[in-house]
């Protein structure tokens, strides 16, 4: 099995990547980031409901919000390296709701470094990976979610503006977004339609209100409204009618990340029961020497690691340019599949202890549940692979 740090001790050339001398100084930099910045704080953000500001501007000047990102967009490294700051982070005692929150660039500004506007790169990616703006994903509405070409936010051009009407729900850090890149309709039905636009929140007719959840309490959520919002044709992200496929680019490196926050909590909750079953006990010894908890735990440890290897060997061979729009499916179903298993059977084996408030294995058995929830739900993955395995007739 994996260290408690995810390290496989049978690596392969997907795995060695992760481990070189560069990521493991970068993987030192993040635990100690989480130990000292984020874990004596994450309880009180959980009450809040939210990440503070502060808390962005700390990780872009740790250089952590701008890996991934193209050079051109002032971006350095590759997906990979997101993908193992969010693992440590969760590894060290933060949380996917923490990935969630501090890291909604990810799936904010993407299209716009992409799209490659020098202009909109330094008004809005530049400052974002710098942790001074918060950006978010507008995507699903009320009447539409895992249906994004179904979308009705309406972009309706008059002269150098576009005039936008229309909602947004459930949109990750839209409480406190500096700006939203925006799904709208700027066409006609389906989604040759869709374009992306960035919407300054601050502008006149964007007004939004707080959602509560079962879990990801510290990384808030909004419903979004657009009432006649007047934005700048030059926020267009490409071309009219291009939204569609942009959002779907960038739907593989979300589901990768999500993968990867799936297997974290894994491990994070194989670990912390380990700990507690060599120092609980019941009937006169330790829960680690009854076999039926050994061979619990061994089982949450083996599902663990097959994720993280499958859904990192996906990573690689993505970064490396191939067709894994199958396997990218497949690896987010695996990687909840595990998470959702490991995270249930950490709570019951810390008994009453792991129903209580504040205990890490019950946040965890919360948050997990949006995994195959958010970035493409688990049925859709199985709609991809069914498309994709001959089913389409
Ligand atoms: C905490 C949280 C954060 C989020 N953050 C963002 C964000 O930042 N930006 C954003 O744009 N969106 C965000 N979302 C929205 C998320 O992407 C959607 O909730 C998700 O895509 C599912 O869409 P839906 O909720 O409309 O469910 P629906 O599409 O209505 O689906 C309902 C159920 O039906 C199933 N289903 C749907 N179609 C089919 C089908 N063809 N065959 C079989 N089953 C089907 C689904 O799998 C699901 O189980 C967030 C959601 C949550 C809860």
């Amino acid at each position: 099995m994996g260290d408690s740090e995810g390290h496989p001790r049978s690596s392969g050339s997907a795995h060695d990547a992760w481990a070189t001398p560069e990521r493991r100084a970068l993987r030192d930099l993040v635990a100690d980031f989480t130990t000292r910045e984020v874990v004596p704080h994450l309880a009180r953000w959980e009450d809040d409901g939210a990440l503070p500001r502060a808390l962005h501007a700390r990780a872009g000047e740790l250089g952590l919000l701008e890996l991934g990102f193209p050079a051109a967009a002032g971006g350095v490294g590759e997906h990979l390296d997101a993908c193992l700051v969010a693992e440590q982070l969760i590894l060290s005692g933060g949380s996917s709701g923490v990935c969630a929150g501090l890291f909604t660039h990810g799936i904010g500004v993407p299209h716009v470094a992409a799209a490659g506007d020098p202009d909109q790169i330094a008004r809005f990616v530049a400052p974002t990976l710098a942790g001074r703006m918060i950006a978010s994903l507008g995507v699903t509405e009320p009447g539409a979610g895992s249906d994004v070409a179904a979308i009705t936010t309406r972009a309706r051009r008059e002269g150098d503006e576009y005039v936008v009407d229309g909602a947004k729900t459930f949109i990750t850090s839209g409480t406190r977004a500096d700006i939203v890149t925006t799904a709208v309709r700027t066409g006609g039905d389906g989604h040759r339609g869709i374009s992306l636009l960035v919407i300054e929140t601050d502008r006149p007719g964007v007004s939004r209100s707080r959602l509560r959840k079962m879990g990801w309490h510290c990384s808030d959520t909004a419903e979004l409204h657009f009432d006649g919002v007047r934005v700048p044709a030059t926020n267009l992200v490409g071309a009219e009618g291009t939204g569609f496929r942009q959002i779907m680019v960038n739907f593989a490196a979300e589901r990768l990340s999500m993968a990867v926050q799936a297997y974290a909590t894994a491990q994070r909750c194989v670990d912390l029961t380990i700990d507690w079953a060599r120092t609980r006990r019941t009937f006169g010894a330790p829960l680690a020497q009854r076999q039926v908890v050994r061979h619990q735990i061994a089982e949450m440890a083996r599902v663990t690691t097959v994720a993280r290897t499958y859904v990192r060997d996906v990573l690689a061979r993505w970064q490396a340019g191939h067709d894994v729009v199958t396997e990218l499916a497949m690896a987010k179903n695996t990687a909840v599949a595990a998470c959702d298993a490991v995270v249930d059977r950490a709570v019951q084996l810390h008994g009453g202890m792991g129903y209580m408030h504040g205990v890490e294995v019950e946040r965890h058995y919360r948050d997990a549940r949006i995994l195959g929830i958010g970035g493409g739900t688990t049925e859709i993955m199985d709609e991809v692979v069914a498309g994709r395995i001959g089913l389409d007739g």
